[in-house]
């Protein structure tokens, strides 16, 4: 397997690169210099893309030609500029996307990609070439911090990519393990039946380490947990992307694949955004994107240590630039640096979604892991799901078993009433609570739009 590994880096990886044309690898070397700069020539390196950016977007983008009057202050300090245009939503890419295309790039060069429509409808959205590799270069920087390198056999515990035909999917499959080296195990499909074959799996095809979810690597360390199963080759890492990961799960995963837990925080539609290194930062990849954290009601910009909105602003995409594009994540950002030296900045949270955040009857927002606590009290609730579906109702699926409890069940609504205030609770006990292709499995959702600041009425109107 080493062998096969040094094959795709040395050889096939090169092939592809001058066939291509793709400069993953310059990228991924330039971004191991910039890691060793100071902070403030960092931010300097950051400010020169960004102004640049910026005035190429008034200059060539339809969508921000209207912004002319911020060109002297683009000039003198981007970062102040950057605020004054407007936090991008879905709805306006959804919309406008045309109109975020650069004038003169033929669309038909660029890769036009869409998000899963998991929550809500999808986005899609173009990116160039350049901006895709320096995501990847981004990956392969943070992992050559954990001894992982381009070409090094990896297990992906990852949805069907349903949109494929059988014969997209099989060839699909030979580019994954001879040119990517990646197997997959379907993680729509785990069973404690099926964990032997999985491992089994695992065993032979000897991989350096495990890409997934952090549902699907929880529930699969769970199986392995509880058969005291073993994964036999020593992994260097298992890899938690797109989703935040408790301290619980980290535990629960570390246990049972017996390596370190690492996690990637990107977006299909953000790309790589952070990634955490040895020391335990979370690093902002910030050669390639601008993080700010705006606050949810206001959409104003939150100081460090807060919790408020991702927005991110992609450097390197001068094709369809999206400025301040909102993720529907909810984030915070470290005032301090990370002990390692790397001058990147640090990440404080990553608080899930946007709409894993519900309100209270009195216009407060509660985040969804509070439930997740809950029910950690709560010893026969093996599994559940809240949905709210307004601001005075929500639905309590949990999922039917013998020695759930009446009991529980009680408590379970009483410390929802008590912190979101005295409203409908529709308790559903249901057989089975659907994951998500990825395997995600949605503990909170709120299924309508978060009020505005002045939408927020005192309760006594709303009941
Ligand atoms: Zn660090």
């Amino acid at each position: 397997m080493r062998a096969k590994a040094l094959l795709i880096r040395h050889v096939a990886f090169p092939l592809m690169e001058s066939i291509k044309g793709n400069r993953i690898r310059q990228y991924v070397k330039e971004l191991q210099q910039t890691e060793r700069y100071s902070s403030d020539d960092l931010q300097q390196m950051r400010e020169e893309k960004l102004r640049k950016l910026l005035l190429h977007a008034l200059d060539h983008v339809p969508f921000y030609k209207e912004f002319g009057s911020l060109r002297e202050l683009i000039e003198k300090d981007p970062a102040a500029a950057l605020v004054q245009f407007p936090v991008l939503t879905k709805d306006v890419v959804r919309n406008d996307l045309d109109r975020l295309v650069a004038q003169g790039v033929d669309t038909t060069h660029l890769i036009l990609n869409r998000t899963g429509g998991s929550t809500g409808q999808p986005v899609v959205f173009y990116m160039d070439r350049p901006t895709v590799e320096h995501f990847e270069a981004a990956r392969w920087r943070a992992l050559s911090w954990w001894g992982i390198h381009i070409g090094d056999p990896c297990v992906m515990i990852w949805g069907s990519p349903i949109e494929l035909s059988q014969q997209q999917l099989r060839t699909q499959r030979l580019k994954d393990r001879f040119l990517k080296n990646q197997v997959f195990i379907p993680s729509f499909d785990l069973r404690k039946e099926k964990l032997d074959e999985y491992l089994d799996l695992i065993d032979s095809y000897k991989p350096v380490y495990v890409y997934g979810w952090a549902s699907a690597l929880v529930l699969f360390a769970e199986f392995m947990l509880e058969k005291g199963r073993k994964v036999k080759v020593p992994l260097k890492a298992v890899l938690n992307t797109a989703e935040t990961l408790t301290e619980h799960d980290r535990k629960v995963i570390e246990a049972a694949f017996g390596c370190p837990v690492i996690n990637e925080y990107g977006a299909r539609d953000g790309g790589i955004i952070a990634y955490e290194c040895p020391a335990g930062g979370m690093h902002v990849m910030s050669e390639n994107v601008w993080v700010e954290v705006i606050d949810m009601k206001t959409k104003k910009p939150v100081p460090f240590g807060q919790k408020g909105l991702v927005v991110v602003t992609d450097l390197n995409n001068l094709s369809s630039p999206r400025l301040r594009y909102q993720l529907g994540d909810v984030i915070s950002l470290s005032s301090e640096h990370c002990s390692c030296g790397r001058p990147m900045p640090i990440l404080k949270s990553l608080d899930g979604r946007e709409n894993d955040t519900l309100v209270t009857l009195d216009g407060a927002y509660v985040n969804g892991q509070y439930f997740t606590n809950v029910a950690r009290t709560l010893p026969s609730v093996r599994q559940f799901q809240v949905i709210q579906d307004s601001r005075d109702a929500m639905t309590l699926k949990l999922l039917k078993h013998d020695g759930l409890t009446q009991e529980d069940i009680d408590i379970f609504c009483q410390n929802i009433r008590d912190r979101m205030g005295d409203i409908h609770i529709d308790v559903q006990l249901v057989s089975e609570i659907a994951r998500q292709n990825s395997g995600k499995l949605r503990t909170a959702m709120r299924t309508f739009a978060l009020p505005t600041e002045e939408e927020i009425e005192p309760a006594s109107l709303i009941r």
